[in-house]
């Protein structure tokens, strides 16, 4: 076992986890331990762009930006936070445009932008330009450009190394166990803080825009610490994958002009957002699809529609959604010049998480009592921003805004913080985990069980929920979790086992998949992306608060909720 002492430990190499370590590395002394390579983390590949206010192609207020995101989130966003969010977002993209990240241009010079999902001038009158964009390869040049200048920074990299326990001691962060993947070591790392940007955990459905990666470790390790997790319920459905792939197509292809279209060419969206079509939000579009698919309006009666941007300018098809253009070349040996794209919804993204205030704090209960030393960001964490749906643009923004912020306050707690005590034995349990998987002759095998969960989820807990649908998921998990005791790792090895790894994962997707499964069958009514069709209303009366879910030391789990921080924007009904 090695030993290491920073700090701060930052779990996750995304955008979240780099913007905390740039920031926090002005005065502390930072580790970054990413699973994957830093640049392979998923914040690479979001095409769209970020929003923010900026105001360069027509008028723009980050108050008509905080009213679309309080809209989006169906009211269940924390409003308080949100301000926090639209204000910081213009000093945000000045920031990178400052470390050198090569937005697209307007003719003048300015940063450039496009409309998206949800984003309106003059509190919902019509689509507005707020997107900041790198041609369709935002988050790849947020990525290397925040990587760089940790770099520069001097921050110290661990790459390669799973994360496999959190430490807490006395009621204080003492730091994380991680596997080093190359040699199957463990390693101890002491720290006074310790913050999880690990990402989203949308491989635990069939059809999912999520990389491989994307198992929600950090999530599940807070949960089995006994921290409850926040709005489990709301997974959001980006409505256009790449028929039965998955891959993205991103919803700048509809801010450029694109149109959905039935198997009778019409665009049916007019039927559902007369005012802003197919710059609804998600939430609808998703849904409207299934609608369609449904009554029979599905391509040859089949499960997806078309987006068709036959109609634009091949130039801006061609220079400002390059990679979107590649893909479908490549996958579907489709010209989307000349053919339009065969699309469906994707699982895209986690609207809950750990639970944390402004700052990044991770917070343990319904009174909002902080973890000393505990922070998460980014797509794990729920501060919560995007309520029951996210807006497109809006995550990005998310992780670079609440990243920062957790960084500058993670150098404001070491500096008066003393190194908490380790606890005895700190890789006691994970080591024990390991001996115990590697040791076992089970007959179940880890890609049939993921297989089998990603398929149940898919059916039973995705677009359209029903009580019956979500009790069948819930017995199906327990089987699954029955049958994940015995399962069998064929890697006995150290170096690289991947087999082991994905293994684990496994087990975090399980844990994760319950937390959704009990947060969605408690919530008896529809609200942003958890569509009950047996509770097809909002419900403020009884519904209008946060859950937060929690696993008991005995087994089984309890939810609580609190309330939304509502401030200048009061429920109303959803019209687009
Ligand atoms: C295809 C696609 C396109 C998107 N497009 C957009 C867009 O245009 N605009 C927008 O706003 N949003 C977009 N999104 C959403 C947005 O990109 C993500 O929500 C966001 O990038 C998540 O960033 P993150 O820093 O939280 O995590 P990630 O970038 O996912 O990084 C997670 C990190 O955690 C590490 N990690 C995970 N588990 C462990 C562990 N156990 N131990 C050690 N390290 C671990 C990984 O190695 C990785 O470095 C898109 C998402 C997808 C999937």
């Amino acid at each position: 076992m090695q030993h290491h002492t920073f700090d701060a430990c930052i779990v996750g190499a995304g955008g979240a986890g780099l913007f905390a370590a740039l920031e926090a590395s002005q005065s502390a002394s930072v580790a970054v331990i990413s699973k994957l390579y830093p640049t392979r983390s998923h914040t690479g590949t979001a095409q769209g762009g970020i929003g923010a206010a900026l105001g360069n192609m027509e008028e723009d207020h980050w108050e008509w930006h905080m009213f679309d995101t309080v809209k989006g989130s169906d009211y269940l966003g924390d409003q308080d936070a949100i301000e926090v969010m639209c204000r910081d977002a213009i000093d945000v993209v000045y920031h990178l445009e400052h470390l050198g990240l090569p937005f697209s241009r307007t003719p003048d010079g300015r940063i450039a932008q496009r409309p998206f999902g949800g984003h309106t001038r003059n509190y919902g009158e019509a689509p507005v330009r707020r997107a900041c964009y790198a041609a369709d390869r935002t988050g790849h040049m947020i990525l290397q450009t925040l990587y760089q200048q940790c770099i520069k920074n001097r921050v110290t990299f661990f790459d390669e190394f799973q994360v496999l326990d959190l430490l807490v001691e006395d009621g204080r962060t003492a730091g994380v166990v991680a596997l080093e993947l190359r040699t199957g070591e463990l390693h101890v790392f002491h720290s006074k803080a310790v913050l999880f940007a690990t990402g989203g955990f949308g491989r635990m459905y069939r059809v999912t825009s999520n990389a491989h990666a994307l198992t929600g470790d950090g999530a599940a390790l807070v949960l089995r610490r006994g921290l409850p997790l926040e709005d489990m319920e709301f997974f959001q459905f980006h409505p256009t994958g790449i028929r039965k792939m998955g891959i993205l197509i991103t919803e700048g292809a509809r801010g450029e002009g694109g149109i959905l279209r039935n198997k009778d060419g019409e665009r049916f969206m007019e039927r559902y957002a007369p005012t802003l079509l197919d710059l609804a939000p998600r939430d609808m579009i998703s849904r409207a699809i299934y609608t369609e698919i449904r009554e029979g309006r599905g391509i040859n009666g089949e499960d997806y529609v078309l987006l068709d941007l036959t109609h634009l300018d091949p130039k801006v098809i061609e220079e400002r959604l390059p990679d979107i253009t590649d893909f479908v070349r490549t996958y579907l040996g489709l010209d989307p010049i000349k053919d339009p794209i065969p699309v469906q919804p994707t699982a895209h993204y986690a609207m809950g998480g750990i639970p944390t205030d402004v700052d990044g704090r991770v917070v343990v209960d319904e009174q909002n009592t902080v973890l000393p030393g505990l922070y998460a960001a980014g797509e794990i964490a729920c501060v919560s921003v995007h309520g029951a749906n996210r807006l497109g643009t809006n995550s990005l923004l998310d992780i670079l805004v609440f990243g920062r912020r957790a960084g500058a306050d993670i150098a404001r707690f070491v500096k008066e913080a003393e190194l908490p005590p380790l606890p005895k034995e700190p890789d006691g349990n994970v080591r024990a985990e390991v001996e115990r998987l590697l040791g076992q002759q089970g007959k179940e095998h880890a890609a049939t069980l993921r297989r089998e969960l990603q398929d149940a989820m898919m059916d039973k807990a995705s677009v359209f929920r029903t009580e019956e649908g979500l009790t069948e998921m819930r017995e199906k998990l327990g089987e699954l979790r029955e049958r994940y005791r015995h399962v069998h790792v064929g890697d006995r090895g150290h170096q690289f086992n991947t087999d082991l790894l994905e293994t684990m994962e496994l087990g975090f997707m399980l844990d994760l998949a319950e937390a959704t499964v009990e947060s969605a069958l408690a919530r008896k009514e529809s609200r942003g992306a958890h569509y009950r069709e047996d509770y097809p209303k909002r419900d403020d009366a009884n519904f209008l608060k946060h859950t937060l879910f929690h696993r008991k030391e005995e087994g089984g789990f309890e939810l609580r909720y609190k309330p939304v921080t509502i401030t200048r924007f009061q429920p109303k009904e959803r019209v687009y």
